[in-house]
């Protein structure tokens, strides 16, 4: 990894940028909204089918909680490292922050390769760290959901192991994303794609593209077809919109028709061959030709850090909508908007994730389902009213900004208005005793 890339450089580099914003910060709320307020690194054993056992790290960070419990994702990954846990536990903070969700920030995962592990390894693993972490979590203290590699069976896996731990009560808001029949909430598996589609959809009537003012036959790649990626195609081709390139960890493809791929055959391509590469029709490109091939929205949903200053200067896009956590550096972002491509940021485009796991949490508690159109009506609303939001103060910043050297970007803009809603709420709390 570059030191460009360095998670923990970029979300330092962000939170930096907003506290520029906002002058009248006192240095000791700067520095409590910056350190994260617990860190927990856990070595546990497991057993492996084949009799041997390996040891696994576990972490889980908890970034802030001055607006309720913590919240977010248990990630899987060969590659995890702490620095990394803490930079997207951060992003939450803000994230929650800034769609006006009654949670802190939180993250955590495990050091693990999931693809070459078997479902009951994969089981052993998530009861393990989930008895590790113990109270750590809990439905008003700290509550994990999917993230990268882990889905509704790892939520069913640990809302189990901490009910066991915990009976006689209604632990079901102790996780969001779990299966339906397990407490999850209709539409929170398609909530993170979905809510990117409305997000850019509403940016696009905004008038903030110019040129570009709704998604009706816009040109769409999207890097990463996982969950967020895959629903977000699926939403975008139902806004009349041309999905025209995709990409998983086995490399990229670009549509050779001009009408957009076909989704059925590319899901059912994947589902067959395990990925996107080899659909026919199209041409198989690498990570960078994708990233840089011409369209109207660019949607990096993969991994973080993976537009930077070397290959920012080549993008041909009108709009970049960050469905992964972190996609961009900051010298991309700089880029980018010299470039007057503006960027729809991760804290607020996908966080229809977390929305949704509030409104699961919400029914948990209520012991109620609601059916899924309310849920979808509620999470438009929402997404609808936090880019309403961060628009008018990136207008308002930028409208202002004669005495700026450079524009200012859609990031700075949500960042530096989560961090100012968390100083306020920090104050009014009072610092404790
Ligand atoms: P996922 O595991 O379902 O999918 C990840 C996809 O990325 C897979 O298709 C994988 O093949 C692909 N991929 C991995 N490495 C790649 C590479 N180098 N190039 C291209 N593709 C690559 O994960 P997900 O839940 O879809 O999450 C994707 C991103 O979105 C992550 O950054 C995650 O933090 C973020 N996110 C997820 C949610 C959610 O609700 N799932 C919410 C907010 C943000």
């Amino acid at each position: 990894m570059s030191k460009e890339t360095d998670p923990r450089r970029i979300s330092r580099l962000q939170f930096a940028r907003a506290v520029e914003l906002l002058p009248d910060l006192k240095r000791g709320l700067v520095d409590f909204l910056d350190r994260p307020k617990r860190v927990i690194t856990t070595h546990f054993p497991v057993e492996m089918v084949d009799g041997s056992v390996r040891v696994y790290t576990g972490y889980r960070v908890v970034h802030n909680r001055v607006l309720g419990p913590g919240k977010g994702g248990i990630r899987y990954h060969p590659r995890l490292t702490l620095d990394e846990v803490i930079s997207l536990a951060r992003l939450m903070t803000w994230k929650c922050a800034l769609h006006g969700i009654p949670f802190g920030g939180a993250k955590g995962g495990v050091v693990c390769d999931p693809k070459s592990l078997e479902s009951a390894e994969l089981r052993r693993i998530t009861r393990r760290y989930v008895t590790e972490l113990g109270d750590e979590i809990g439905p008003h203290t700290d509550v994990p959901a999917p993230d990268m590699y882990t889905d509704e069976q790892t939520m069913a896996w640990v809302y189990d192991t901490y009910d066991i731990m915990h009976p006689g009560r209604n632990n079901l808001p102790v996780v969001t994303g779990k299966p339906l029949d397990l407490g999850g909430s209709p539409g929170r598996h398609e909530a993170t794609g979905r809510g990117i589609v409305l997000a850019a959809r509403r940016f696009l009537e905004l008038g903030a593209v110019p040129g570009l003012t709704s998604l009706d036959q816009a040109s769409v790649v999207i890097q990463g077809l996982g969950n967020v990626g895959g629903v977000a195609a699926r939403q975008f081709a139902a806004e009349g919109a041309r999905v025209i390139g995709v990409s998983d960890s086995r490399g990229g493809i670009l549509d050779g028709s001009g009408r957009g791929l076909d989704l059925d055959a590319l899901f059912a391509h994947k589902l067959s061959t395990g990925s996107v590469v080899g659909l026919p029709g199209t041409r198989t490109v690498d990570n960078e030709a994708l990233l840089e091939a011409g369209c109207d929205i660019l949607v990096p949903a993969a991994l973080g850090g993976q537009i930077h200053s070397d290959n920012a200067p080549s993008l041909h896009t009108r709009l970049v909508v960050e469905g992964a956590n972190a996609p961009l550096t900051p010298e991309a972002d700089d880029i980018l908007a010299r470039r007057c491509i503006p960027v729809l940021p991760d804290i607020v485009a996908n966080g229809g994730g977390v929305l949704v796991s509030y409104f699961e949490w919400v029914q948990n508690n209520q012991n109620e389902s609601w059916p899924e159109e309310e849920v979808i009506s509620r999470l438009r609303q929402r997404m609808y009213r936090t880019v309403e939001v961060v628009t008018e103060r990136w207008s308002a910043l930028n409208g202002k900004g004669a005495a700026m050297e450079a524009p200012i970007d859609m990031r700075r803009a949500a960042t530096s208005q989560a961090v100012a809603q968390l100083s306020r709420v920090t104050l009014e709390r009072g610092i404790w005793p």
